[in-house]
């Protein structure tokens, strides 16, 4: 019997997520390419990833370098346009790791890292683009380059240190309205010059779409549940 219904869960959620997308794209009259979907498999078995890579999905997200380690250097050779994106807070001893296993790293915040990655890229000789995570918060337990240091740190990161920063990355705080936020990271980022704008995760993709976001990070819509962190 012929049945064109996508039985993979991984599958079906994936072109839901692409119908959203296209969907808010066309209410911010916005062309439906113009936003990228970095599906985020953080806590996932490698062969989740294999299942969206089947239907097309090319970029990832992971928010840890190890298990970024685990899961995507095999992929590579079978899949040459997979695109990994790191996510998650970053400790300097981590850099050459990170630079050697991401293409882009969303969580530049600080001048420490900033000098770590330089250094990590010069040893490794691999260039993976930068965006640095705001606070857009304040929020003192989560990560970024607080709002008021971000735009000298944004200056810093490229002049100073010669670093390839493409935009800007935010996690708006769990309870407030995010449209504020995801607005403040896009006039941010249009006073720096900087094309890049990772906002919007599975809760509110369409808001950060309508504020400008080109890449989102969804990974519960995609990939269902995570156990709570420990
Ligand atoms: C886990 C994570 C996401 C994805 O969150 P979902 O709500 O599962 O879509 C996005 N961004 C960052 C930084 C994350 O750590």
């Amino acid at each position: 019997m012929p049945n064109d219904l996508p039985t993979d869960p991984i599958a079906s959620q994936l072109k839901q997520i692409r119908d959203r997308i296209a969907e808010a794209c066309l209410r911010a009259n916005r062309a439906p390419g113009s936003v990228t979907l970095v599906a985020v498999s953080k806590t996932h078995p490698g062969a989740a990833v294999e299942a969206a890579l089947a239907c097309g999905q090319m970029v990832f997200g992971e928010n840890r370098v190890q298990e970024a380690e685990g899961k995507f250097p095999a992929l590579r050779p079978a899949w040459p346009a997979l695109r990994l994106h790191l996510i998650g807070a970053l400790q300097t001893n981590k850099a050459r790791e990170a630079v050697r296993v991401a293409d882009v790293i969303e969580s530049l915040d600080r001048p420490k890292l900033a000098v770590a990655l330089r250094d990590a890229m010069a040893r490794e000789g691999r260039q993976p683009r930068l965006l640095v995570q705001v606070n857009t918060g304040d929020e003192p337990q989560k990560a970024g380059i607080a709002r008021a240091e971000a735009d000298d740190f944004i200056r810093a990161c490229r002049e100073e240190h010669g670093l390839p920063v493409t935009g800007l990355m935010c996690i708006p705080p769990a309870e407030a309205d995010p449209r504020p936020h995801f607005a403040l990271l896009a006039g941010m980022a249009a006073r720096h010059g900087l094309a890049v704008l990772s906002m919007g995760m599975s809760g509110d993709f369409e808001a950060a779409i309508a504020e400008g976001a080109t890449h989102i990070r969804v990974g519960t819509a995609i990939f269902g549940g995570r156990p709570a962190p420990a």
